[in-house]
């Protein structure tokens, strides 16, 4: 690793959406401590969506500046194209660029999906997924072309394992990953990448969850930020890589494929045959870490037919 390969943000540009409190603030606030310029967007409605106030945005700009640091607000919502590009303009307005972009802004509309409004469905969509989205593209080949951009989405455990009532959470915080994926793969040539965070803290969106004083402290959402700041960084050199980070504990998911079998594909291949190898195509016992798809078993599976 190089000497000036650094962990520091001097002279970097960063737009973190919904950093007007919870996770999102406490991103902004040590993005500016390692010295980036930063755009703390949030529209200041409730935890479900509903309404919006500056004060959010004014008051995280406040505690930058006070702190020594640089930062201007953003108040336009991340669920429209044209709102997320004014996001990532203002990033280049007052700063001149876009280096990192952090998506965090979210909102909760939790019933279980019998009980559920495909309404409330969409709208989740529309600022996870889309918000993710649209920011993203907004940002993309500002980035691609100046050769340096990191993206930082944020998923949960309601998407990567699921989580009872939070059907439309959980399915745009997997799709997100799909998203990351794909453009983990576009953006390496150029040096940016894209990784996500499946944070864990207690902030207004999950409520004290009913744990008792001394525990709450250990889920103060400050715990999970140096994770971004990592990823924000020169240092960073991983890409489509999830970050675990909740109460100091940090981790890295990731999909695994089990060795599976391989029956002869010039034969018809049957019902029965598949039931009958059920076992081993199930055990996990025999996955190792690799990507899914053809950089991974399905891969060496493959190879075994043309050796
Ligand atoms: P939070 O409610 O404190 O913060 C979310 C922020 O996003 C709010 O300030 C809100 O005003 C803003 N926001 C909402 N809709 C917006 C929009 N359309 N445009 C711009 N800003 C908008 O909640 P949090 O816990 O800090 O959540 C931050 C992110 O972390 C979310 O994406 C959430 O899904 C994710 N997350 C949190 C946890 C956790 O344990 N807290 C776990 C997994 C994932």
């Amino acid at each position: 690793m190089e000497n000036d390969v650094t962990t520091r943000l001097d002279g970097k540009v960063a737009v973190v959406t919904g950093a007007g409190s919870g996770l999102g603030r406490q991103h902004a606030l040590l993005l500016a401590k390692q010295g980036a310029k930063v755009v703390v967007n949030d529209l200041g409605g409730s935890v479900n969506g509903v309404g919006g106030d500056s004060a959010a945005a004014d008051k995280v700009v406040a505690e930058i500046k006070a702190a020594g640091g640089d930062a201007v607000p953003n108040y336009e919502s991340v669920a429209t194209q044209e709102s997320a590009e004014k996001i990532i303009k203002s990033a280049v307005d007052a700063f001149g660029k876009i280096d990192i972009l952090v998506n965090n802004a979210g909102i909760l509309r939790d019933k279980s999906f019998g009980k559920s409004d495909l309404k409330d469905f969409s709208e989740v969509f529309q600022v996870h997924y889309w918000g993710t989205v649209y920011c993203t593209k907004a940002a993309w080949n500002l980035m691609n072309e100046q050769k340096y951009g990191r993206v930082i989405f944020t998923t949960s455990i309601a998407g990567t394992s699921g989580n009872f009532g939070q059907s439309n959470y959980g399915s745009a915080k997997a799709g997100m990953l799909g998203l990351m994926n794909c453009l983990a793969i576009e953006g390496r040539k150029n040096n940016v990448l894209v990784n996500a965070i499946s944070p864990g803290a207690l902030t207004r969106m999950t409520g004290n969850l009913g744990i008792d004083e001394s525990f709450m402290k250990k889920l103060d959402p400050a715990f999970v930020s140096p994770a971004v700041a990592w990823l924000a960084s020169e240092r960073c050199d991983v890409t489509a890589t999830i970050i675990t980070a909740a109460a100091g504990g940090f981790g890295r998911l990731h999909y695994f494929e089990t060795k599976g079998v391989q029956f002869d594909p010039s034969k018809p291949i049957t019902v029965d045959m598949f039931d009958q190898q059920f076992d081993k195509i199930n055990d996990l016992s025999t996955a190792d870490p690799s990507t899914a798809g053809t950089e991974g078993k399905t891969q060496e599976r493959l190879d075994t037919l043309s050796a």
